[in-house]
């Protein structure tokens, strides 16, 4: 229609100089924690006139996705996978390139705001380089449940922003997706407070969290082999043993086809809550808590 596609955005500009903080939320058009965080952060808890520097809130930046109510663009391909984009390229890449120049790059640090994808949960956790000073004290900060070590997909927005721009960048995961959980909102919105407390952006008001976060050096998705009708045991944010039953597949006869049981010691960062799965699916998501953070490149095939 020749007629650009609005991404919004909320800017608390402070009366000092100071960090320029971008939030993004919704770049999964269906993970929606990240909304309402951006609002009570920017439109209630900062005070422009007590603030040094800026905190730039996207509260959806996927626009098209939203509301498709889908967690990809109108041509189905992930943005987090597409950054930092094509100058020229499909409409997708396009997006993600204005995106990453006229936006993000402008930060000096990103908070990259996220969920579970459908028919998954997630603890409250957070991805983030911990071999990387910066990233890892942000981590520390943004205090969640659970720490996963994690240097960033190709083509992810953290990933983009460190690369291309060296900006410190972290992927805060709120639970669960397609809804508003009030008690995980609350919980990141601390962290992100401590975050701006630490950059002397805000007042001191370091609010210490009353448990330590979980910190996996390592973590993976166990998948099923075949398909059938899953049931994932184990909650989020707890621990499973070694040799522990994790999930059971049954056919649609409703005969037990397969349990599967977990690889090693863990946490579980996050799970499938869908019962339907098909050869290949995701069980569950499982941290793994060593002293040694493995050197190079570690992706767990997040999605
Ligand atoms: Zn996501």
């Amino acid at each position: 229609m020749s007629t650009p596609i609005r991404v919004p955005v909320i800017v608390a500009k402070g009366v000092r100089p100071g960090p320029v903080v971008g939030l993004t939320a919704a770049l999964h058009g269906n993970e929606l924690n990240g909304i309402p965080l951006t609002h009570r952060l920017v439109l209630q808890e900062i005070q422009c006139q007590a603030l040094h520097g800026i905190v730039v809130a996207v509260p959806v930046a996927n626009v098209p996705g939203y509301l498709a109510q889908q967690r990809g663009f109108t041509d189905g391909t992930d943005l987090n996978r597409l950054m930092p984009g094509k100058k020229n390229g499909t409409t997708s890449q396009v997006y993600s390139y204005n995106l990453m120049t006229r936006l993000v790059k402008h930060f000096t640090h990103l908070i990259d705001l996220h969920t579970a994808s459908k028919g998954r949960v997630n603890s409250l956790y957070v991805r983030a380089n911990m071999q990387n000073s910066t990233t890892r004290h942000m981590a520390r900060l943004q205090n969640p449940q659970i720490i996963v070590h994690n240097t960033s997909p190709d083509g992810s927005l953290r990933g983009a922003a460190m690369q291309q721009y060296n900006i410190p960048a972290i992927t805060v995961e709120i639970g669960d997706p397609a809804r508003f959980q009030k008690r995980f909102v609350k919980s990141a919105i601390l962290g992100v407070t401590n975050i701006l407390s630490h950059l002397k952006m805000v007042e001191d008001e370091h609010e210490v969290q009353d448990y330590d976060p979980v910190v996996c050096a390592k973590s993976y998705w166990i998948f099923t082999k075949g398909g059938g009708i899953l049931n994932v045991l184990p909650d989020v944010n707890t621990w499973v043993r070694k040799g522990e039953l994790i999930a059971t597949l049954h056919n649609i006869f409703g005969q037990e086809e397969h349990r599967y049981f977990a690889p090693e010691d863990g946490i579980v960062v996050g799970k499938s809550v869908d019962p339907v799965c098909q050869s290949g699916c995701r069980i569950l998501h499982l941290g793994v808590v060593s002293d040694h953070f493995p050197e190079g490149k570690i992706d767990d095939g997040h999605m």
